[in-house]
């Protein structure tokens, strides 16, 4: 039987990003579920700079940076159409100090970046073999691949996405709640610049945002009623790039789609533990939500940053690596619910069509755009910046 000190069940980005920081340090890595070809789907994620020091620190910072697109501000527009409008607000990096609030990679180019620096790292072996279920045994787990063939190793992290079976094998139990909404996405090319700002128009289904990636292109994430997404879903690719011009009131000129169109359902699944046993979950795995506030991923590559530098820890000091387990649930339960209940809050207030939340919502905003220091507080915390300190350097 095979044998690893760690196995990581999926090769999304942060099956990918935990993999290269153990097997860097020095431990045997064994990645199931590892993409043999990735599909560019339209996808992307606006990265925080805190996430892009963490990649950098991985060896991958130049490659990500080559293909980044900078969103030095965030634009929202109230088009719920309540009696109440909230005022256009811009949020300006620069007035925190930073170049940027993050920057928007296409996930196509993340895990082709990533997958590249795996291949090369010694100590680190690749399958693309499924997980099937896993089995205690002394001081590690036996898991077995869909193949029925088995390998050992002392800790098993699951990184295998919204539907984890890694999570069920564990069991552990997740709170979940889905939304009334599906994400429309897409790459669009327009003639008006975007002027490095991300546009969200808030409407009562849910935000429409264009995010810069690069020159003249904009990713689109259109959240609407699922009905409604199956209906746009069966338009042809033109008669859609004119509903998308239309709903944008043509701010960039006319649009033209130039990527696949995904649609993905919105769900909350949050685990009810980021650890059992010698198991833990990371990113999706451990909590999916709605992409509002750019969450996602960034929260994922923040549990990496955890476990990795737990585990390093406790194999330096010779200890069972099973030990720093409890230490990484330590540090990332409480994030982990209070950006995901923050999210759960935003989404709900925008699709009630509720006269108090409908107030609520403008009298914050008008709140926001008037003052500054309050301004600068959300724009520090929504981007993990600490609100009275320096950012760590790039
Ligand atoms: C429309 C949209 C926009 C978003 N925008 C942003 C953004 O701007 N910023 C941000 O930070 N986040 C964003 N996100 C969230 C972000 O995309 C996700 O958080 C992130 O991609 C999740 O990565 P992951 O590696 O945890 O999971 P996944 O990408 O789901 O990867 C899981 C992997 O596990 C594999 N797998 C599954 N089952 C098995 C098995 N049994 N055996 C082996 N392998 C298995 C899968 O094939 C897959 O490769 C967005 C999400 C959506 C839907």
């Amino acid at each position: 039987m095979s044998r690893s000190d760690v196995t990581i069940v999926g090769g999304g980005a942060a099956g990918l990003s935990a993999a290269l920081g153990l097997a860097q340090a020095g431990l045997s890595v064994h990645l199931l579920g590892a993409p043999t070809t990735i599909r560019d789907d339209g996808r992307s994620a606006a990265l925080f700079q805190t996430s892009l020091d963490f990649l950098a620190g991985l060896g991958i910072g130049p490659a990500l940076q080559d293909k980044a697109a900078a969103l030095r501000a965030i634009r929202i527009v109230d088009l719920t159409g309540g009696l109440v409008r909230a005022p256009t607000t811009t949020f300006r990096a620069l007035e925190i100090g930073q170049e940027a609030f993050g920057w928007n990679i296409a996930n196509a180019d993340i895990l082709a970046v990533m997958m590249e620096a795996a291949r090369q790292t010694p100590g680190l072996t690749l399958s693309d073999a499924q997980f099937r279920s896993f089995t205690a045994a002394g001081n590690g787990v036996i898991l077995e691949r869909e193949d029925g063939s088995r390998h050992e190793s002392r800790l098993l992290i699951g990184a295998d996405g919204q539907n984890s079976r890694t999570r069920e094998a564990a069991g552990i139990a997740f709170r979940t709640k889905d939304y009334p909404q599906t994400a429309l996405t897409c790459r669009l090319r327009h003639p008006g610049d975007h002027e490095d700002i991300s546009t969200e128009f808030h409407t009562r289904e849910g935000p429409f945002t264009f995010v810069p990636s690069g020159d003249g292109i904009s990713a689109l994430v259109w959240i609407m009623r699922p009905d409604k997404a199956e209906s746009m879903l069966a338009l042809p690719r033109e008669r859609l790039a004119e509903r998308i011009t239309r709903q944008s009131s043509s701010f960039l000129g006319p649009v033209e789609i130039i990527s696949a169109i995904g649609a993905v359902p919105m769900r909350k699944r949050v685990a009810d533990r980021l650890v059992s046993g010698r198991v833990a979950l990371i990113g999706e795995a451990a909590h999916a939500f709605p992409p509002i506030g750019a969450q996602g991923l960034n929260l994922g590559l923040k549990d990496v940053e955890s476990l990795v530098r737990r585990v390093i820890a406790a194999h330096r000091e010779g200890a069972d690596l099973a030990a720093a387990l409890p230490l990484y649930a330590q540090d990332r339960k409480l994030d982990m619910d209070m950006r995901s209940t923050g999210v759960d809050l935003m989404n709900s207030a925008l699709i009630a069509d509720f006269l108090p939340l409908d107030i609520t919502r403008a009298l914050a905003l008008t709140a926001l755009k008037q003052i500054a220091p309050l301004r600068q507080l959300a724009m520090r915390i929504g981007s993990w910046t600490p609100p009275f300190g320096q950012r760590r350097s790039a």
